[in-house]
């Protein structure tokens, strides 16, 4: 018999395992050991949760006064304040998050079910202009139906609150599809959906790999809106997938994302802003400032600065509180991470601390704050999303300059200006 923890999904208001009764193991990211037991969901069980979800959808769900849903929104928030420290430790566990962060986030989490529950029933149209009397356009918004919610691994209570909370305010239901590389967190969150006492089948979470789980998922003719958050590979087969249904598709993609140190910023402020941008959940975030602008006037000592505050971060176990760096989520990423600097070494880059595992532990996937020095920006480090903690450098002279740089990239998400130059700051 396994010691495993053992999870079920849920799917119509029912506890199941996958038909296929495959499983597998979920790992801890900080010794690298299985420590629980997912099902593995199979086009089957695709097919059961999209069809329990359309069941909820033809039933009383969509048909209930907003306010009526709101009340089980603003349940779902107060479930998620009251179980904030068992879900923090299943989401540290299960992807090496610091349970300081973990811990806190239900909490903020909740919010979005009070936020959206107070919206359900504000929901507005619109009177259209339109130049032919006697006629009237106007537009209403109505529930579309089932939603397939698919989130990354990295903060997934947060990601999926962005889309469930919305959708059931609405009158949707929603088939959610945690992520495989911690997929445990989302069937803790299940069970507390479940004492809600919301209808069988309006919230159903599985798991499961891009394929078969994800892609029958993006596929089925019950879907009608597929609402993603994860790396844009994934995105382009969750586009292909939509030509089958002609869902509508919402798409939160990843990040390079820029920061300019202006010879006239406040060091000391860019410099908690830059350490916490980069350094943060091990650099495994989509906004994190990953490229770094110095201006030519502060380059080499604000560079020096930056790296005795890095060499500092503590490393360590992510359930100690006094921990300021845990290990990464998984290994493929931090082959990715070592492939990229290994390949950035080679055209020029100039490591200023960091660049290799850590030693922390030897069986967790451990990488310490490490910061390159670039010629340019087209090296890997500084082109490609590594998530983790790994931040390119360049320099630039003047404004025009560093903007031009800044958007010289593929991805668009976030950035950042540190400058005392209020006007310029704003531009
Ligand atoms: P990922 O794209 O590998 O996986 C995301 C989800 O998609 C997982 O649940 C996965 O199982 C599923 N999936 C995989 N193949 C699929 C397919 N063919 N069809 C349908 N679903 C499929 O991303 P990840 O590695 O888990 O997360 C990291 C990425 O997410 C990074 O690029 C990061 O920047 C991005 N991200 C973006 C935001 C944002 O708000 N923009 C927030 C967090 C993370």
């Amino acid at each position: 018999m396994s010691k495993l923890k053992q999870y079920k999904m849920f799917i119509g208001g029912n506890w199941v395992d996958s038909e296929t009764k495959k499983t597998f193991e979920t790992l801890n990211p900080e010794n690298n050991k299985p420590w629980a037991l997912v099902p593995e969901a199979s086009s089957k069980d695709v097919d059961d949760a999209v069809k329990a979800a359309h069941k909820a959808f033809e039933g009383e769900w969509p048909k209930l006064l907003p306010r009526e849903r709101a009340k089980f929104l603003r349940a779902i928030g107060q479930k998620l304040r009251d179980n904030a420290e068992l879900l923090g430790k299943v989401e540290t566990i299960d992807t090496g998050k610091l349970f300081r962060e973990t811990n806190k986030q239900a909490n903020y989490i909740a919010e979005y079910y009070d936020y959206y529950a107070g919206l359900a029933d504000k929901v507005e149209g619109t009177v259209l202009p339109i130049d032919k009397p006697n006629v009237q356009a106007v537009t209403t918004r109505i529930p579309i139906g089932v939603i397939a919610a698919i989130v990354p691994w990295n903060s997934q209570m947060f990601l999926t609150a962005t889309k469930l909370a919305p959708a059931l305010a609405m009158g949707n239901t929603v088939v959610i599809k945690s992520s495989e590389l911690a997929p445990a967190v989302m069937f803790e969150f299940a069970k507390l959906i479940e004492e809600t006492g919301i209808p069988k089948g309006v919230v159903n979470v599985i798991t499961g790999f891009g394929d078969p789980c994800g892609k029958a998922l993006t596929a089925h003719n019950l879907v009608e809106k597929v609402a993603f958050t994860g790396g844009p590979e994934t995105a382009r087969h969750i586009i292909r997938n939509s030509a089958e249904n002609l869902s509508e598709v919402s798409l939160e993609l990843g990040g390079k994302s820029p920061v300019a140190v202006f010879d006239d910023a406040d060091q000391e402020n860019a410099i908690n802003g830059i350490t916490a941008g980069i350094f943060g959940a091990s650099g495994q975030s989509c906004i994190a400032g990953s490229r770094l602008y110095l201006q030519k006037g502060i380059y080499n000592e604000f560079l020096e600065k930056l790296t005795k505050r890095a060499n500092k971060i503590k490393i360590g176990t992510p359930m100690d509180t006094d921990t300021e760096m845990g290990p990464l989520s998984n290994f493929k990423q931090l082959e990715v991470i070592e492939k990229n600097i290994k390949l950035t070494k080679e055209q020029g880059g100039t490591i200023k601390c960091g660049g290799e595992r850590h030693p922390f532990s030897n069986e967790g996937y451990y990488f310490p704050p490490t910061i390159i020095e670039c010629e340019n920006h087209n090296l890997p480090t500084a082109e490609n999303e590594l998530f983790g903690p790994v931040l390119s450098v360049m320099n630039f002279d003047t404004e025009d300059e560093v903007i031009k740089k800044m958007n010289d990239n593929k991805y668009g998400l976030s950035s950042g200006v540190y400058t005392s130059d209020f006007s310029r700051g704003l531009r």
